[in-house]
């Protein structure tokens, strides 16, 4: 009953998958991965800038997202 989300969905740049049964549960996978290099570092760093969200916007869309995706 897990749900996948990719680096990219996750604002991240690469098409590396995470799956687990909340986001919070995805999120805390891919948190250690967006520190993997430079490209994801500086990407994750001008994040907000780039979407013009803030945190509580950004997270609440990748809720949405999360919600919407299928089951594995
Ligand atoms: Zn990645």
């Amino acid at each position: 009953m897990s749900k996948t989300m990719t680096c990219k969905e996750l604002g991240g740049v690469c098409e590396q998958i995470f799956s687990g049964e909340t986001l919070m549960d995805i999120m805390g996978k891919a948190m250690p991965h967006m520190g993997v290099d430079e490209a994801h570092k500086e990407h994750i760093a001008h994040l907000s800038e780039t979407t013009g969200e803030t945190k509580d916007q950004w997270m609440e869309r990748m809720q949405q997202v999360f919600t919407d995706k299928p089951e594995d």
